[in-house]
C-alpha cells in the first residue's frame, strides 16, 4: 500500500515537467523555409519535427529495413516534412488507435499515414487528406488450399486486422467463417505462412507485394471496396492539412508522386 503511494508521489514531479516540457514543445512553431509562410505555418507538437503515427509493418508502405523505416507512405511525408523544413519522426502504434482518432486526438502525433482507409466514420473522428491510393480488400491464401472466396471459407479460418475496412468487410459478408484477428499486418501473415488460419484479408497493395516473395501463397480473389487511402490530421488542423494537399497536389503535377510510386509498386500508377 504505503510502496504504490510513494510511488505515485514520486511520479507527480515528473509529469509537471513532462507536462511543462510538452507545453514548450507546442509553442515552437518551424522558422525558416519558404513554403508555409510563418503565419501559415501550422503547429508541431515538437519543434522542428513532423511526428508521424503508422503502424508497423504494412509493407510496402511502412515497414521496417536495417533499423529504419521505410516505404511509400513515409516518402510522402517526407515530402511534407520537406516542405515545412522540419524531419519526419515516425511513431509505431497499433492501427486501431490510429484509425479511431485516439491517437491524433489526444497528441501522439501530428499526422497519420498508415495505408489507411477514407472512410465516413473515421471522418467524423479526425480529418483527411485529399485521397493519395487507391486500394481494395483481397484474400490470401495457400497455393492449392482450395480457398477461392468467402464462401470457399465456410467453417474455416480466416484472419482479419483488428480496426480494419477488411475486419469490418469480413464481419459483414462472411457470417459462416470463424474471423481470427490480429493486432498487425505481420502477426496475421505469419498466420497464414504457419497455416494457423486458412486465408488473410487486407489490402490487395501488402498482399500482393507479400505474395510476390512467398511464392507458395497467392492473392486469390479481390472484392471491389473500392478504398481510397488519406493521411488524417486532428479535427480542425487545417493548417497541416494544407501543406499535405499542397504537397500531394504537387507531387502528382511534378512527376515526384509516380517516381515513388514505381520505386515501390514496380509500375506507373493507373490513371
Ligand atoms: N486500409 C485499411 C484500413 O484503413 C488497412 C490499413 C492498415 O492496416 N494499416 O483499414
Amino acid at each position: 500500500m504505503l510502496r504504490s503511494k510513494l510511488k505515485v508521489l514520486a511520479l507527480v514531479p515528473v509529469l509537471a515537467l513532462a507536462v511543462a516540457a510538452a507545453g514548450c514543445g507546442k509553442s515552437d512553431t518551424p522558422s525558416g523555409g519558404t513554403t508555409p509562410g510563418a503565419a501559415d505555418a501550422p503547429q508541431l507538437l515538437n519543434a522542428g519535427k513532423l511526428t508521424t503515427c503508422t503502424g508497423l509493418p504494412y509493407e510496402p508502405f511502412q515497414f521496417e529495413k536495417d533499423g529504419k523505416v521505410i516505404g511509400f507512405d513515409v516518402e510522402l511525408v517526407d515530402l511534407v516534412a520537406k516542405k515545412l523544413n522540419v524531419t519526419q519522426e515516425i511513431v509505431d502504434t497499433p492501427f486501431d488507435g490510429i484509425q479511431s482518432g485516439v491517437d491524433l486526438n489526444s497528441g501522439k502525433c501530428d499526422l497519420a499515414a498508415a495505408g489507411m482507409t477514407i472512410t465516413e466514420t473515421r471522418k467524423q473522428n479526425f480529418d483527411f487528406s485529399d485521397p493519395y491510393f487507391d486500394a481494395t480488400q483481397a484474400l490470401v491464401s495457400k497455393k492449392g488450399s482450395g480457398v477461392t472466396d468467402l464462401a470457399s471459407l465456410k467453417g474455416k479460418k480466416l484472419a482479419v486486422q483488428n480496426g480494419t475496412t477488411g475486419d469490418e468487410y469480413a464481419k459483414k459478408n462472411a457470417p459462416d467463417v470463424e474471423l481470427v484477428t490480429f493486432e498487425d499486418l505481420g502477426l496475421l501473415l505469419n498466420a497464414v505462412e504457419t497455416g494457423a488460419v486458412d486465408a488473410g484479408i487486407n489490402d490487395n497493395g501488402v498482399l500482393y507485394d507479400w505474395a510476390k516473395k512467398k511464392t507458395d501463397y497467392e492473392v486469390v480473389k479481390e472484392f471491389d471496396t473500392g478504398e481510397q487511402y488519406g493521411i488524417g490530421v486532428k479535427k480542425g488542423n487545417d493548417k497541416l492539412l494544407k501543406v499535405i494537399n499542397d504537397t500531394l497536389k504537387e507531387a502528382k503535377s511534378s512527376g515526384e508522386y509516380d517516381k515513388i510510386y514505381e520505386k515501390w509498386f514496380g509500375k506507373k500508377p493507373s490513371k
